[in-house]
């Protein structure tokens, strides 16, 4: 076990003398997530699972990015949507300073998918100007995999994500308030504030009723574990 490596916590004289070369970046929104789970989740739950990896792993926390682009969501009081150009350049900042402090590699730990494609531009781009390493992992859909036979409806603020964050916070989430919205997603990629809207009448999809406490710690303990292994296999390739 290592002692845990917050960035923000540090005072400058201890961060000189640290061992930073590999950094754990959590980037999530302040979104509506139903009625019942607070307007942190996404950010909530990366956050989380970086503090428990960096135990394993021996990486350095980042500050977490609160705010993230939330499209589909907008029309949610709760939710703050950042234009995704101004989010693309804020984290391609970010990268750019960790490297200029000293991080030779970064793991952005996504926990919303509105931002996948900007964090990955971001990404490309500081990599381009700079002798930075990125590896950009959107949690619930790369990390625990071997769980998601547990989770018979997830969705956004559904089965999968409460549960994860009765694991996480279980003060935070209120369950009387889980709700229930079973959607089919379109079979591509569309962009259309009407799918949304036929997609999104309620701010959930999938069945929050049926999360449970035991099954999100199931889920974040593998995808902690998946982190974990994912960051010695890169120190490895890496040489870091
Ligand atoms: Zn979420």
């Amino acid at each position: 076990m290592f002692p845990i490596v917050i960035l923000k916590d540090m005072n400058g004289f201890d961060f000189e003398k640290a061992e930073k070369a590999v950094a754990i970046l959590p980037v999530g929104s302040i979104e509506r997530h139903g009625d019942h789970l607070p307007l942190g989740t996404d950010s909530e739950l990366p956050e989380h699972i970086a503090y428990k990896s960096a135990e394993l792993s021996g990486a350095v926390v980042l500050p977490t990015i609160y705010y993230g682009s939330c499209h589909a969501m907008r029309c949610f009081p709760g939710t703050f949507d950042i234009d995704p150009e101004v989010l693309f350049r804020y984290i391609e900042c970010v990268l750019e300073e960790a490297w200029r402090n000293g991080i030779e590699l970064v793991i952005i730990l996504n926990g919303h998918g509105g931002n996948s494609a900007q964090i990955q531009m971001a990404a490309r781009r500081a990599t381009s100007k700079t002798g930075l390493s990125v590896a950009v992992i959107d949690w619930w859909k790369d990390l625990g995999t071997s769980k998601k036979e547990l989770f018979s409806s997830p969705g956004h603020a559904g089965e999968d994500e409460t549960s994860a964050m009765l694991a996480v916070a279980e003060e935070k989430v209120n369950i009387y308030l889980a709700g229930r919205n079973e959607v089919t997603y379109p079979k591509m990629k569309v962009y259309s504030k009407k799918v949304d809207e036929k997609i999104y009448e309620v701010a959930l999809t999938g069945d929050a009723k049926k999360a449970t406490k035991e099954k999100g710690k199931e889920l974040i303990s593998a995808a902690v574990e998946d982190l974990t292994r994912i960051i010695a296999d890169l120190r490895r390739e890496l040489g870091i």
